[in-house]
């Protein structure tokens, strides 16, 4: 049983059950979250419902566990809810945390969700080979820094498009892109990338969707690779977006395939041996948008599709 200050009694584990109590410290915004606002796509698809608190990627302390895996005073990541406090009663994305040494709110980013689809993505989907041709889009977020850190250490040519010059100055000077620009500032997005590629692109990161991706298509390497990994230009869209230029697909013999990071969780412990040392010798960094306060998540969640956030939004809840 948990009792909050003002006395009331909050939440205690259902006897015989293998929930878990805890307290919320960090809350991930991410733009999958809207899209489970919206009518289901598929039959599998989980959805928000009004009268529950919105369910996400977190960081939390453990106060209470029926829980083999889990005990009091355990620091754990994966799915809770937006509040302060939650009875966690299905644990399949639910993981301790092993390693302290770095800090805490990266577990909703660099070493939790969109760490490992930034790792998949670009790893097991795009098959990328030293020295290829790599692009991304919304390239200064949460996976896009990642995965043009990764194409780097593989020796690629990596550019990335954001929507700010605080943003683009980020991607060639803290994450050492080779190139990037203000998407918002380019009339002929086409033109754009034949100046950045005039070679073409071999891997495509695809983060937003749209024009970008008409654009992409038309530069598009033969034998290249696009990872379908999130189109967030489209989720407020009512109605799609249409693409005109899918045949440059048969055209470039090209492979786009989507992937859904949830497939992949057993890679995690593979991906956390690959990326711990990296960020301990300072050869992968990472950057965060810190919101405080569970009253400022509404605001840090729509504003992922304005592109208000500089890096991983995050939201402090409330500290160990
Ligand atoms: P980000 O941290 O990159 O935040 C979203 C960014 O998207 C904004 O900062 C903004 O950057 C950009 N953006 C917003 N609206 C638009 C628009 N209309 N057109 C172009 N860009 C826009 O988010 P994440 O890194 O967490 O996610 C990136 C993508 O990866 C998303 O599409 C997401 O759905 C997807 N994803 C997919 C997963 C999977 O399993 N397939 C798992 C996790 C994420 P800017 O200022 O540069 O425009």
């Amino acid at each position: 049983m948990y009792v909050s200050t003002n006395g009331t009694i909050k939440l205690k584990v259902p006897e015989g059950s293998n929930g878990v109590v805890v307290k919320n410290l960090y809350l991930s915004c991410d733009p999958y979250m809207r899209n489970l606002m919206k009518k289901p796509i598929t039959e599998n698809d989980d959805m928000e419902s009004i009268d529950n608190p919105i369910i996400g990627f977190g960081v939390a302390k453990v106060l209470d566990s029926g829980h083999p895996s889990f005990k009091k005073g355990d620091l754990v990541w994966g799915n809770t809810k937006w509040e302060e406090y939650s009875l966690i009663t299905n644990s399949q994305f639910l993981f301790k945390i092993q390693h302290t040494n770095v800090p805490l709110s990266y577990y909703t980013g660099i070493l939790g969700m969109p760490g490992l689809t930034a790792y998949v993505g670009f790893y097991e989907i795009c098959s990328p080979k030293r020295g290829e041709n790599v692009f991304i889009s919304a390239a200064s977020g949460a996976v896009g820094q990642l995965v043009g850190q990764f194409a780097k250490l593989l020796g690629c040519y990596v550019v990335g498009s954001a929507g700010s010059k605080e943003k683009v100055d980020l991607l060639k000077n803290k994450f050492k892109f080779d190139e990037a620009f203000n998407y918002k500032e380019e009339s002929d997005l086409d033109a754009t990338l034949k100046r950045y590629f005039p070679e073409g692109i071999d891997i495509y990161f695809e983060n937003v969707g749209g024009k970008m991706l008409d654009a992409v298509l038309l530069n598009m390497r033969a034998h290249g690779r696009i990872a379908g990994c999130g189109m967030i230009s489209q989720y407020n869209l009512d109605k799609p977006e249409g693409v005109h230029n899918l045949m440059h697909l048969i055209y470039k013999r090209v492979r786009m395939e989507g992937f859904v990071v949830t497939d992949y969780f057993n890679l995690y412990p593979k991906f956390l041996e690959f990326i711990l040392p990296h960020i301990a010798e300072g050869k992968i960094v990472y950057v965060e948008d810190i919101a405080e306060g569970l009253e400022s998540g509404p605001s840090a969640l729509i504003g992922l599709f304005s592109g208000l956030n500089v890096g991983k939004q995050v939201v402090l809840v409330a500290r160990e």
